[in-house]
């Protein structure tokens, strides 16, 4: 609990009960913003430890994230976290997002340096007067006072590092900043998962960091989606799902299985709990929660 007396996502990840958390983007017109809300009234009954907000790509969605988590904070059960990156903002402005968050309610934040304007391959340039890593906000927002926060983390290493041994570093460096929590990119393969805990344990980063799952539904997005963030769909992994190329119904039912038998190894494995990448659809979570035997 935060001096504020706000549940804090740090300490119920610590607890050590395995945490369910899903993931959702600012819509970005009406009929958006009724599929989300679809999406977290069908997931609500699931109680996940928390469910979190993105920030639009190139720092675009501050208002929508905003309200969204404050409603979710006013009107669901649900403990919701914001996503805030440091693009395009100046110190002052993050500080002042930070306070707006506390007025709607929203006491945990994931601290994230974001990706350029131009895409997440672009170089990255800082703001005139913002931040250049994210770590910078991390303790600004530590200094702040009154937030849970959690960070990135890469399988494998973030794409734009000099190595996975630096990025494990860098992991390091956002907990001695105040980093409570991280949760991973998407992972494929739960041994690449593994490994990342195991390097970062071994420097010394002791907190916990839960996995990012997205299932592959559609090939072609989400290799989009990994290879816009600098990685590819391990062969093995794509191999599997090719199979099924012709025929979506075949192909989406290997995409939930495959999903449920990383999350169960995952778990098996002690990761300490699953953070669902939802697209603000509930149905793919649902069914691998079923597969999953967990139930409302
Ligand atoms: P950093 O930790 O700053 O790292 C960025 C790069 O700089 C890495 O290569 C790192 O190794 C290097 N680096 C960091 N510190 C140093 C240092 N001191 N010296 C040298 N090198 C350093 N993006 C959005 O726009 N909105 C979102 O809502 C969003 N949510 C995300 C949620 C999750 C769970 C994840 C995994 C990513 C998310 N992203 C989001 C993407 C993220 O912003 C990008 O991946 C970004 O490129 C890296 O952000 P970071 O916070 O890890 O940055």
């Amino acid at each position: 609990m935060l001096a504020n007396g706000a549940r804090e996502i740090g300490e119920l990840i610590r607890r050590g009960e395995r945490s369910f958390s899903f993931e959702f983007f600012p819509p970005k017109d009406e009929a958006g913003e009724e599929q989300l809300w679809k999406a977290i009234s069908e997931l609500e009954p699931y109680r996940p430890t928390f469910v979190s907000v993105t920030y639009g790509a190139g720092g675009t969605s501050r208002d929508t994230t905003l309200r969204v988590t404050g409603r979710i904070a006013r009107e669901t059960s649900m403990l919701p976290m914001g996503h805030l990156t440091c693009v395009g903002h100046t110190r002052e402005e993050l500080e002042s997002i930070l306070d707006e968050f506390v007025e709607e309610g929203v006491h945990n934040v994931l601290a994230l340096r974001g990706d350029p304007a131009e895409g997440p391959r672009a170089e990255w340039t800082p703001t005139e007067g913002g931040f250049t890593h994210a770590c910078e906000l991390v303790a600004l927002a530590r200094d702040h006072g009154g937030f849970s926060i959690g960070v990135a983390a890469f399988p494998g290493g973030h794409p734009g590092a000099e190595s996975m041994e630096r990025d494990l570093e860098v992991l390091l460096e956002k907990q001695r900043c105040g980093a409570e929590f991280a949760i991973t990119d998407m992972v494929f393969r739960a041994v690449d998962y593994f490994e990342l805990v195991e390097k970062a344990s071994a420097i010394g980063v002791d907190i916990p960091i839960v996995p990012g799952i997205m299932p592959i539904l559609n090939l072609g997005q989400v290799a989009r989606m990994a290879e816009l963030s600098g990685r590819e769909i391990p062969a093995d992994v794509r191999e599997r799902i090719e199979v099924h190329r012709d025929d979506p119904a075949a192909l989406r039912a290997e995409g939930i299985a495959m999903a449920a038998e990383l999350c169960a190894q995952l778990l098996d494995g002690g990761a300490p709990g699953l953070h669902f990448y939802t697209l603000n659809r509930s149905k793919a979570t649902r069914e691998i929660f079923a597969a999953l035997r967990i139930t409302v």
